[in-house]
């Protein structure tokens, strides 16, 4: 594949852009993978990258039954970050935060990371006492942020209120190569470079059935017939409890929907990210301009991609305190993605009953930010059957106590 660069753009100028190769590859399955990971979102995406890239296992189907990143990959606010509490966590999301730094590179594809610094708002004295807590853990894990003042707050984003009536800005934990990414391209880009090292990509194709011969699996069925493969990956988000119950085993998650909302486009007004987990909402400004606006997920169990009123109605109402200026935008579009949410709030990356079925799942509202570290993780462990990233989330925990409690970074923060 011909790689970007300004001078291919100069080339491609003179003959009206007719000399560009497609992206990736559509092509037709093959009857049998050394490795099939189910769902082209970032996470299945990156897996299959890194197979490739670190452990030379390029025999690989993505299989993707929409759209490849037409998931939650392609719905977040894009919020990235690496400042929780516990060892493993810091662990993985720096990993992923620091390959996100080099990730347009590594890719030859431009993600428009932008690491304009995430602040989480502390307005309550329960939470000044908590980011403290953490930033002294991040510090022990060799995360970079710091517990700023409010008027550090105001610096750095003058349309903040930190005066609220009800909820005062008292301090914010603050991480400055925090920051977004443009999601789509996330996606894409892993997808080029997969498509890029003869691995096949193969959208609108569903994956219904794991087979299995002596509690081993052996392929799986799709909607265009039955593939053979030696591992499988269960990449699937919100999909994962029915793609284990194909596989024949049980997960500890839940689905329900996550929402956002985006303004009609502004002049520039913010250039950092803000979360305000009392008030349960938090607030970037995208490089068109609008604000990307998100709040806390659904309070019952569904599948749906929608938005819903009362949903856009809560969450502006708890920001406008702290964000004045808000209610006089218009909205522009809201819509839902169907999140997996385990009972500690981190996520899983394990082997499972079955020989050779591996799952990734469980990032819940949070796991854009990891899709380089659990792509990372992820291949190490279907390559070599253990990673040190991924070791503490094994599915092991939830039946020996060993829970990784990320409730309070995870809580309405992504
Ligand atoms: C509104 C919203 C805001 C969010 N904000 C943030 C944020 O700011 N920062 C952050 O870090 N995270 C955020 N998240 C969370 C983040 O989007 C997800 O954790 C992450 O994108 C999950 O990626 P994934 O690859 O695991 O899943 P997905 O992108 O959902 O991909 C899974 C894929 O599997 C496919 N699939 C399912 N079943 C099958 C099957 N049987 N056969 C074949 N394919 C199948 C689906 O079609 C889907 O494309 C947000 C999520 C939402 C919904």
């Amino acid at each position: 594949m011909r790689r970007y660069s300004a001078f291919a753009i100069a080339r491609e100028a003179m003959r009206h852009h007719s000399g560009w190769d497609r992206a990736w590859r559509s092509p037709a399955p093959k009857a049998r993978y050394d490795a099939i990971i189910v769902g082209a979102g970032g996470h299945g995406l990156a897996t299959a990258y890194y197979l490739g890239k670190n452990h030379g296992i390029r025999n690989v189907a993505v299989i993707e039954k929409g759209w490849l990143g037409g998931g939650n990959t392609g719905r977040n606010t894009t919020i990235i970050r690496s400042n929780y509490l516990q060892d493993p966590s810091a662990a993985i999301y720096e990993k992923a935060r620091s390959l996100y730094e080099t990730l347009s590179q590594d890719l030859n594809y431009n993600i428009m990371f932008s690491p304009r610094g995430v602040m989480m708002l502390a307005q309550t004295e329960h939470e000044i006492r908590g980011y403290q807590r953490t930033a002294h853990a991040n510090a022990l894990q060799g995360v970079a942020t710091e517990y700023i003042s409010p008027r550090r707050v105001k610096e750095l984003c003058p349309i903040i209120n930190i005066d609220g009536p009800r909820y005062p800005v008292l301090g914010a934990l603050w991480q400055p190569r925090g920051g977004t990414a443009r999601h789509d391209a996330v996606a894409w880009g892993y997808a080029r470079a997969c498509s890029d090292m003869g691995m096949d990509i193969i959208q609108q194709t569903e994956v219904t059935g794991v087979r299995r011969e002596g509690g081993r699996v052996v392929g799986v069925d799709t909607t265009r017939g039955t593939i053979a493969c030696d591992k499988l990956g269960i990449v699937v988000a919100g999909h994962s409890g029915v793609m284990a119950e194909r596989a024949g085993f049980r997960l500890p998650i839940e689905s329900v929907a996550l929402q956002a909302l985006v303004s009609e486009p502004i002049k520039p007004v913010m250039d950092v990210v803000v979360m305000a987990n009392t008030v349960h909402g938090y607030m970037s400004q995208s490089d068109k301009g609008e604000m990307v606006i998100g709040g806390g997920a659904d309070g019952y169990n569904n599948y749906t991609q929608r938005g819903s009123f009362h949903h856009v109605e809560e969450t502006v109402r708890a920001l406008v305190e702290t964000f004045p200026m808000i209610s006089r935008l218009k909205m522009l579009r809201w819509w839902g993605g169907i999140v997996d949410m385990t009972g500690d709030r981190s996520p899983i990356i394990s082997k499972t009953p079955v020989d050779g079925v591996f799952v990734n799942c469980g990032w819940g509202t949070g796991g854009f930010k990891a899709i380089p570290g659990s792509g990372w993780a992820m291949a190490e462990l279907m390559a070599k059957g253990q990673s040190p990233l991924a070791d503490a989330f094994s599915l092991d925990r939830f039946r020996e106590g060993r829970f990784i409690d990320e409730s309070v970074a995870a809580g309405v923060a992504h």
